[in-house]
C-alpha cells in the first residue's frame, strides 16, 4: 500500500495563515515583531534561504531585514553588529546565515546572540535548556520534523525513532526533540556499522546526511514513518533528498517529499521563533 505523503508546503502554509492572524491581534496590542538576518558573503545558497526568509515574513506580516556585509568582515566587527542587535528594541529576533567565511568562528557569533533573540536555537543556552526539558526556542528544521509527524496524529511516545546524521543543527537536536517527547531514539552516523540493520528497526526514521538517495527500500520496515530532511542538487539541477523516493514509498506508511516537505517546514518554524521572541520581551518589557 502506498504511503501517505506528508506535504510540508501544505502545513507550512496552515501554520502561516494561522500566525498572520495572530500577527494581527498582537499588531492591536502594540506587538510588531521583528526579525533580522545577517549574511557575510556571497554564498548564491546562503543568499537564496536569506532571500526566503525575508519573503516569508512580508507575507505574513513580520517585519524583517537583511543586514548584508563583505566576505571580508572580521570577526570583531561581526561581534560588534550583533551586540548591537541584541540593545536594539525594535530587533526581536537575531538570525546570522550560516556558514560564515572562515575568519570567523561561528560558535564565537552564535554565543554573542543574546538567548532571548536567539530564534535559530543554535545559542548553548537554549541548547541546555532543549536538553532539560524547558520551554525555549526549538532550532527550525529538527521543531519542523516534529510538527510534521504530529500533524499526522502518529503516536511518538515509546516509538523507536533513528536518526541517521548527528549534526548539530540538525541529527542532534532533532533526537533530542523526541527524546523530550518519550521516544526511544539512535543515532546514526558515518562511522556507524550495517547501518541498514538499524535503520530497519525504526518506526519512525529521519534522515539528514546530504547524500543523494542513500535510504532504499531494504533500509526501511514495512509501515515505517520516513522523514527525509536532506536536500542535494541532482545533475539536471533538481533538488532530491537523502531517501529514494520511488524505492521507499511503497514500503512506508508515511513519507516526506523533497521539494515541498521539510524545507518550507523550517522557515515555518523560525516564524514561530520570532513571534515567540517578541511576545517574551515585549511581556517583560510591560511587567519590568
Ligand atoms: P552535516 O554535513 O553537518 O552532517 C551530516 C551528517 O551525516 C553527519 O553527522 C555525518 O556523520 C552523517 N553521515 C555522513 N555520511 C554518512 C553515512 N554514510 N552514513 C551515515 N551517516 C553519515 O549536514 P547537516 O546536518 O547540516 O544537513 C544534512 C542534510 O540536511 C543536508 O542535505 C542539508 O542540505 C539538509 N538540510 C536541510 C534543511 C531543510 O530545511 N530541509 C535544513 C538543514 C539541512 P559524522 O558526524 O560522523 O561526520
Amino acid at each position: 500500500m502506498a504511503a501517505t505523503v506528508i506535504w510540508g508546503n501544505e502545513l507550512a502554509s496552515k501554520f502561516r495563515e494561522e500566525m498572520k492572524q495572530e500577527l494581527e491581534g498582537l499588531k492591536k496590542e502594540g506587538i510588531e515583531p521583528g526579525l533580522t538576518v545577517v549574511i557575510v558573503g556571497e554564498d548564491p545558497a546562503s543568499k537564496s534561504y536569506v532571500k526566503a526568509k525575508s519573503k516569508a515574513c512580508d507575507q505574513i506580516g513580520i517585519r524583517s531585514n537583511v543586514i548584508e556585509l563583505p566576505a571580508d568582515t572580521t570577526e570583531q566587527e561581526l561581534v560588534t553588529l550583533v551586540q548591537s542587535l541584541n540593545e536594539d528594541d525594535t530587533v526581536h529576533g537575531i538570525l546570522v546565515q550560516l556558514p560564515l567565511p572562515k575568519q570567523i568562528r561561528e560558535e564565537v557569533i552564535i554565543e554573542t546572540i543574546t538567548p532571548e533573540k536567539d530564534v535559530d536555537g543554535f545559542h548553548p543556552t537554549t541548547i541546555g535548556k532543549m536538553l532539560t526539558g524547558q520551554d525555549t526556542f526549538f532550532p527550525c528544521t529538527p521543531f519542523g520534523v516534529v510538527k510534521m509527524v504530529q500533524s499526522q496524529n502518529i503516536p511518538i511516545e515509546g516509538k523507536h525513532v533513528v536518526v541517521v546524521g548527528r549534526s548539530n543543527i540538525v541529527g542532534k537536536p532533532v533526537g533530542q526533540l523526541f527524546l523530550n517527547e518519550n521516544a526511544t531514539v539512535t543515532y546514526c552516523h558515518s562511522k556507524t556499522k550495517n547501518l541498514k540493520e538499524i535503520t530497519k528497526q525504526a518506526d519512525i526514521l529521519i534522515v539528514a546526511v546530504g547524500r543523494i538517495h542513500m535510504i532504499t527500500a531494504e533500509h526501511v520496515k514495512e509501515g515505517a514513518v520516513v522523514i527525509d530532511v536532506g536536500v542535494n542538487r541532482k545533475e539536471d539541477g533538481k533538488l532530491t533528498g537523502d531517501v529514494d523516493f520511488n524505492s521507499v514509498e511503497p514500503v512506508a506508511s508515511y513519507i516526506t517529499p523533497v521539494p515541498k516537505g521539510v524545507g518550507p517546514m523550517t522557515i515555518t518554524m523560525l516564524l514561530h521563533n520570532t513571534i515567540k521572541a517578541a511576545k517574551l520581551i515585549e511581556q517583560k518589557e510591560r511587567i519590568s
